[in-house]
């Protein structure tokens, strides 16, 4: 019989860490996923049928290339990558948050966002030993600058994340308040882009302009969530330092064949995401129409809104077959709030025929209100 070690994961591990709640991934099978902000659109049959010949014909014997020079060529070239600004991989941008913030945690070291935001920020700032620290968002959700300027001004974070458009709120923030915010801040500040392709404009230039901002996109939203890849544009003389913290081999070899194979149709996934974006104001406008539904404006591939009773509407649409995202509890200026990715015509239709229901039955008949 094995000697007692005495070591459990209560005596061993650091308290942070037992502290955290994990990142909860609700199973999907059989219903209409609308919690996590995917691309409903598959690839049309021609390009699925090349992609999978350009797949059978990658060495997996082989580790694949560390670098990735021919996908980041291919990212520079559909996405417009600034002149003299590098580029950074990450298996998702996930790990290229955790990746800056190993990066810049020195003893006291502080992380900090605007709230409600991705609650990565916040969870990989514990795990990786940082303290965080955060200014709300106005209740309509747009940023309070000076709020965030006094933030900088107390906490002096040594990084600071503005995802813009933000999730789960869906609204981008003004490029004259990430300027202001850029200009004060005194450490790194990372626009995280994840829904870049769902807004007006980008912030991408801003990475070119400001010597201590990053900008961080991501392909997950855009119809690759499955491959795992993010990335990271800036200033060379961050990015070469950045370099050292990224495991050697993240990005695996079909997740760069794929993409660089994908990029090269970049056109058909830019379609995909017009598609969207054109159902997001008729599907916006018919849950307003609901009773006692209240519609926050979005320009991400999602829409937040308020109901009487989130819970039981969550239920509910569950119950119908819909899954969405109860983001309710996770800040006080999101009481009674659900967030929904918009889907395919199909989908849109059957999440609100479910949503009309649901609130049919919850509100119950005649009730005041
Ligand atoms: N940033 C934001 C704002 C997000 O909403 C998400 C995904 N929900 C991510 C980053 C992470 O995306 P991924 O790791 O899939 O690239």
């Amino acid at each position: 019989m094995a000697a007692e070690s005495g070591a459990s994961p209560q005596t061993l591990l650091r308290p942070e860490v037992l502290a955290l709640a994990a990142y909860h991934v609700p199973d999907a099978s059989g219903l209409v996923k609308l919690d996590a902000m995917e691309n409903p659109w598959a690839l049309p049959p021609e390009l699925a049928a090349d992609l999978g010949r350009q797949l059978a014909g990658v060495a997996i014997n082989r580790y694949p290339t560390a670098d990735a020079p021919v996908l980041k060529a291919a990212i520079r070239k559909a996405l417009g990558v600034p002149e003299g600004c590098s580029i950074l991989l990450g298996n998702g941008s996930d790990e290229i948050i955790q990746l800056l913030a190993l990066a810049v945690a020195r003893p006291g070291a502080v992380l900090a966002s605007v709230e409600p935001t991705f609650v990565m920020f916040r969870m990989i700032a514990t795990f990786a030993g940082l303290r965080y620290a955060s200014c709300d968002l106005q209740p309509d959700f747009s940023i309070d600058v000076d709020a965030v300027l006094t933030l900088l001004e107390r906490e002096r974070p040594a990084i600071l994340f503005l995802a813009t458009p933000n999730n789960p709120t869906g609204n981008a923030h003004p490029r004259e308040a990430i300027e202001r915010i850029a200009a004060a801040a005194p450490g790194l500040v990372v626009v995280d882009e994840a829904y870049y392709a769902f807004g007006d404009g980008s912030y991408l230039d801003l990475a070119a302009r400001y010597p201590n901002v990053l900008v961080m996109r991501t392909f997950s939203k855009l119809g690759m969530a499955g491959l795992r890849l993010g990335f990271l544009v800036g200033a060379r003389a961050w990015l070469d330092e950045l370099e050292k913290l990224r495991l050697p081999y993240n990005i695996n070899a079909l997740t760069q064949a794929a993409a660089t194979r994908l990029l090269a149709d970049y056109a058909v996934l830019a379609d995909q995401a017009r598609r969207i974006r054109e159902a997001r104001a008729p599907l916006a406008t018919a849950i307003a129409a609901l009773p006692g539904t209240e519609v926050f404006g979005s320009e991400a591939n999602f829409i937040l809104f308020r109901v009487p009773d989130a819970q039981r509407t969550f239920d509910g649409l569950l119950e119908r077959g819909v899954l969405v995202k109860n983001v309710s509890r996770a800040h006080a200026l999101l009481a009674g709030c659900l967030r929904v990715t918009v889907g395919t015509p199909g989908e849109n239709d059957r999440f609100l025929d479910a949503l009309a229901r649901t609130l049919a039955a919850v509100q119950g008949p005649g009730l005041p209100g």
